[in-house]
């Protein structure tokens, strides 16, 4: 988990914003910026956002839910959010947990997520929920 990006604190209620600021989340992050990633499958190649976790609850729309626009591919199990207005992915709901949203660092208030260090890829490609069961 990160508290601290470059100097600005993660707030544990941290607001994030699209890019024309038509829509304005809430995000609760109590523990920071937990599990950090960025994830080489055929969508987060394309956006190359920094993405982290929160559970379902842990985000709410204050301004600006008439703006999201869903998009969904594949299995169709994911939701990906995105602005209509200026295009800007802000969160999705997991396929690999469904129970928790991934939302784009780079909207959180303040937050460069190029500052953070060591930023892992998922291997997107095989996806967790491709991949045979163990046993
Ligand atoms: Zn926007």
């Amino acid at each position: 988990m990160i508290k601290q990006v470059a100097g600005v604190t993660i707030q544990p209620k941290h607001r994030a914003s699209c890019h024309c600021g038509a829509v304005v989340l809430e995000l609760d992050l109590p523990d920071g910026i937990v599990d950090p990633r960025r994830c080489d499958c055929s969508i987060c190649r394309r956006k190359g956002a920094v993405v982290a976790s929160v559970p379902l609850a842990g985000i709410r729309i204050v301004q600006g839910e008439e703006h999201l626009t869903l998009y969904r591919f594949n299995t169709h199990t994911a939701k990906h959010y995105f602005c209509a207005r200026c295009g800007i992915y802000t969160h999705h709901q997991r396929r690999s947990n469904p129970q928790q949203y991934g939302y784009n660092v780079g909207c959180l208030e303040g937050i460069n997520p190029l500052a953070i260090p060591d930023v892992p890829t998922n291997d997107g490609v095989n996806h967790p929920a491709d991949r045979p069961k163990p046993g």
